[in-house]
């Protein structure tokens, strides 16, 4: 393969001018040049097809998901504290709750998703093919943004009341 200097465009061997713009062109690319384009370009496909993939953690995902485990780790904290004096832990339970799974649905999709297909099983029957379609990747959006909310306001209710 001889790649253009020009434009960039891949060209057949045998040719001595480029394909797209006339521009001559010079020496062959060696086997190991050859190999290590396919292995960039391989890569460049690789990210194209996890960015469509509707179980890909986006940054977002690991924003929402580290937030939810420190909303995580204080609810723990103040769930102990709550024990001790045996007052308003349910409250945070629930916190933690919520922060949990807002983490899990946050970065594990692979798993919410396998339950969901359980779910659908009893649905649909043959829920094994079943793919995660927009409906899937939108309501898991909501539900992350819906779960950290709640604990949020979890968290301030009992640091606002704290008796
Ligand atoms: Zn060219």
């Amino acid at each position: 393969m001889k790649i253009c200097g020009k434009c960039g465009a891949h060209n057949d061997n045998s040719r001595q001018f480029c394909i797209d713009c006339s521009h001559r062109l010079g020496d062959k690319l060696t086997p190991e040049e050859e190999q290590k384009m396919h292995a960039r370009f391989q890569k460049k496909l690789d990210k194209m097809g996890h960015q469509t993939d509707p179980l890909y953690v986006s940054p977002w995902d690991k924003v929402m998901g580290v937030i939810s485990i420190i909303g995580a780790l204080v609810c723990a904290v103040l769930f102990v504290m709550r024990l001790m004096t045996w007052r308003g832990f349910y409250d945070v339970g629930m916190g933690l709750l919520c922060f949990g799974l807002a983490a899990i649905e946050a970065l594990v999709p692979r798993m919410i998703w396998a339950l969901e297909q359980i779910r659908l099983g009893f649905l649909i029957g043959n829920a094994d093919d079943a793919k995660p379609g927009d409906f899937f990747r939108i309501s898991r959006k909501v539900t992350i943004v819906l779960l950290v909310v709640l604990g949020v306001l979890v968290l301030v209710k009992n640091l606002m009341y704290w008796r």
